[in-house]
């Protein structure tokens, strides 16, 4: 009997109907005699609402009781469809993350997994009901509920696979599986068969949310396969795996597997610092000890023993970041911060680039044939990314998909 996890997300679980959906996939999974886990997330933009609903309470809520708030919507999901199972006359139970034993770490709202327990599951699938777990919480060593980061769930379903050593692990969302760039932007976006661990981690880290990135280092590490495919298709989807395993089985590879784009993104630069030792050190430590994460960062030539340093963060922590760089800017003598907000991140991504020179040469002429400027670069071994205005990101995406040679009419 094969052990199949099943995780569907807020779209899949967003009303009545579709739960009842959900709830006919899974007793069907289970009646051609598998045993079954779903994870499931809270419905539809439930987690947006109740953040919202915070946020007119007080502008610092404290991290425990945004926890405790947050885990409530995958509680509404879990026990609903526990109950459109049970009316199907299918034996199913709910279990809260602390009930199914996803242990984690202290940190509160970006907790990490530590241990998967599974004793209760385990007792629950012998005695042949189907196991629903609220996915994205988990229970830290102070007994308190923590939460995993935005799009958790994913990591509660990898995590679960990776325990009980499940033979597979299928992500449901509203998407047949992972596309060369963001279908709801591009039309003519080409689901991929396939793609690697490393893509997956650099286009979900480029701001393809489709898979939380720390869901795709879980099964990275642990050598879980991901099948992401569409809750309302009985299509084939995308099979995330190893890059070997790719290569071995001589699937199809691309130059380029896909174009990711990020709005969530801002520019700082900071104006005239001193060219000494242990200025760079001095700013991004400072940062660092402040839980920033900074992404992108260049740093000009020296003229008369000064330069300018700018790098990117995520817009929600502009804040944080604008009074932490005050500080230090008063401490070096910096003449000026600048802070732009109209600024996007594009990233072509591809194991194809390991081998192939030239893609970044591309990425740039096509970028300038459409008149886009490119203020900020930087490159790893499988992507290229380049900071734009935000203004130029729909048009820069549609033109590197098609220059790449990407879309359906170009299979
Ligand atoms: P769920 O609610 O099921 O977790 P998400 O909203 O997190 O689903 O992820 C699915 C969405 O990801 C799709 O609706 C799609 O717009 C978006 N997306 C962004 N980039 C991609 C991509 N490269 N391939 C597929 N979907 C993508
Ligand atoms: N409900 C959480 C979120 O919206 C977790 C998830 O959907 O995976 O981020
Ligand atoms: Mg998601």
């Amino acid at each position: 009997m094969a052990l199949v996890v099943m995780k569907f997300g807020g779209s899949s679980v967003a009303d009545a109907d579709k739960i009842k959906l959900v709830a006919s996939k899974v007793v069907a999974k289970k009646n051609i005699g598998n045993k079954v886990i779903v994870v499931v997330s809270a419905p539809g933009n439930t987690t947006d609402d109740l953040l919202k609903m915070a946020n007119k309470i007080t502008s610092n809520p404290s991290a425990r009781e945004m926890d405790m708030l947050l885990a409530t919507g995958e509680m509404i999901s879990i026990s609903l469809l526990a109950m459109a199972i049970d009316s199907m006359n299918v034996k199913a139970i709910s279990m809260t993350g602390s009930q199914a034993g996803i242990l984690s770490d202290a940190s509160y709202t970006c907790a990490k997994i530590k241990k998967v327990n599974p004793k209760k599951i385990k007792v629950w699938l012998s005695k042949n009901n189907i196991v629903i777990v609220a996915g994205f919480q988990a229970l830290n060593s102070n007994g308190d509920i923590t939460t995993l980061g935005r799009g958790g769930s994913d990591l509660t379903a990898v995590a679960i696979a990776a325990g009980l050593d499940a033979d597979s692990c299928e992500i449901y969302s509203d998407v047949d599986g992972v596309h060369t760039t963001d279908p709801r932007l591009v039309k003519d976006a080409r689901k991929l068969d396939y793609l690697s661990y490393d893509e997956m981690l650099e286009m979900a880290g480029s701001g393809a949310q489709v898979l939380q990135s720390r869901s795709i280092e879980v099964a990275k590490k642990f050598g879980v396969e991901i099948h992401a495919r569409n809750t309302f298709s009985e299509n084939q989807g995308t099979i995330i795996t190893s890059e070997d395993k790719i290569r071995r089985n001589k699937m199809e590879t691309l130059l380029i597997s896909g174009i990711a784009s990020d709005k969530n993104q801002v520019k700082f630069t900071l104006i005239d610092l001193p060219d000494i030792p242990g200025v760079a050190a001095k700013i991004f430590g400072r940062l660092a000890k402040i839980g920033i994460n900074v992404d992108m960062i260049i740093q000009s030539a020296a003229i008369n023993k000064k330069n300018d340093i700018s790098f990117t963060v995520n817009k929600h922590e502009m804040k944080k970041t604008q009074i932490e760089l005050d500080e230090i800017a008063t401490e070096l003598n910096v003449s000026e911060v600048l802070c732009d907000e109209n600024i996007a991140k594009i990233s072509i991504i591809g194991i194809g680039m390991k081998s192939n020179t030239g893609v970044a040469a591309k990425m740039f002429e096509i970028l300038s044939k459409t008149g886009i400027n490119i203020e900020m670069i930087s490159t790893s071994e499988i992507k290229i990314s380049c900071i734009i205005d935000e203004f130029d990101i729909t048009k820069a995406v549609e033109e590197l998909h098609k220059g790449f040679g990407l879309s359906k009419r170009s299979k």
